[in-house]
């Protein structure tokens, strides 16, 4: 499924290529999978992102920040988009859009990749550049000793519930600030909850969500000693 034709070359040099929406479908109530065509030898490493906008007369500049969830090897892309409504943003825009639309997809960039194992943790939507080091560990057999600690609202927010339960088995932690299910245990990632992983001075610590959720992170694991060098966020 990659497309043969050849980038666009803009103005100032940069490269965008044009890629047409094969699917559109739910994950949850307010996130969304992408499957796009693949423009030939587009590469990135599982955790990288790209700027998309929506290829649509006014919207062709308005550049928003995705990761893919897909892998390299894979003859497609897929984005897994949280959807704000509510306010006039291009995810809201997004929503519609449908088999045949269009993206406008630019260079490959972003610092989370693996490095090593250890512990992920994520925010909501900050799940995506994990979704693919998980997939690509997963056909690397290298899944063994990572742990993800996965925070979300309620149980209707996680995003790739079965799959990553799946990947990871009961290294996948889901903490739910406000659980629907009574017999859930409310709560948040804190240093305490943090401390119990922190045994393995060599592991790295991977941390991807809201702005907020990464500093407040960042902070607790510098309270817990964790060397900057061990940290991989996006920069
Ligand atoms: C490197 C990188 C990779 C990313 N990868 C992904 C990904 O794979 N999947 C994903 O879902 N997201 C991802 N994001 C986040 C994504 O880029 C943003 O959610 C997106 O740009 C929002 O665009 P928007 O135009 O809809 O919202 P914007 O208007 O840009 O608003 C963004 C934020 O502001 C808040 N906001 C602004 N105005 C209002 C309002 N009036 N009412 C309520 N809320 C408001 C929204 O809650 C939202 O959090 C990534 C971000 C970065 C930096």
């Amino acid at each position: 499924m990659e497309t043969e034709e050849l980038p666009i070359q803009t103005t100032n040099s940069t490269v965008k290529h044009i890629v047409r929406i094969l699917n559109v479908e739910d994950v949850t109530y307010n996130v969304k999978r992408f499957v796009t065509e693949k423009p030939k030898g587009y590469v990135f490493i599982p955790g990288q992102a790209t700027d998309v906008a929506i290829n649509k007369t006014g919207l062709e500049d308005k550049l928003r920040p995705f990761t893919f969830t897909s892998l390299n090897d894979w003859g497609y892309l897929e984005f897994t988009i949280k959807i704000y409504k509510g306010h006039d943003g291009i995810t809201e825009k997004m929503a519609s859009l449908k088999t045949g639309d269009e993206l406008i997809i630019h260079e490959v960039f972003g610092t989370i990749q693996y490095k090593g194992s250890g512990v992920f943790i994520a925010g909501g939507a900050g799940i995506t550049p994990f979704i693919s080091i998980f997939r690509q560990l997963k056909l690397d057999d290298q899944l063994e000793g990572n742990t993800l600690l996965f925070a979300n609202h309620n149980e209707n927010d996680i995003i790739c519930k079965a799959e990553l339960s799946y990947l990871l088995g009961e290294n996948c932690v889901n903490i739910l600030k406000t659980p629907l299910d009574p017999n859930i245990k409310s709560g948040i990632i804190d240093t305490q909850l943090l401390a119990a992983y922190s045994g393995n001075k060599e592991s790295y610590w991977y941390i991807c969500g809201p702005e907020a959720f990464t500093f407040a992170m960042m902070a607790n694991l510098e309270e817990l000693g964790v060397r900057k060098q061990r940290i991989v966020i996006e920069q």
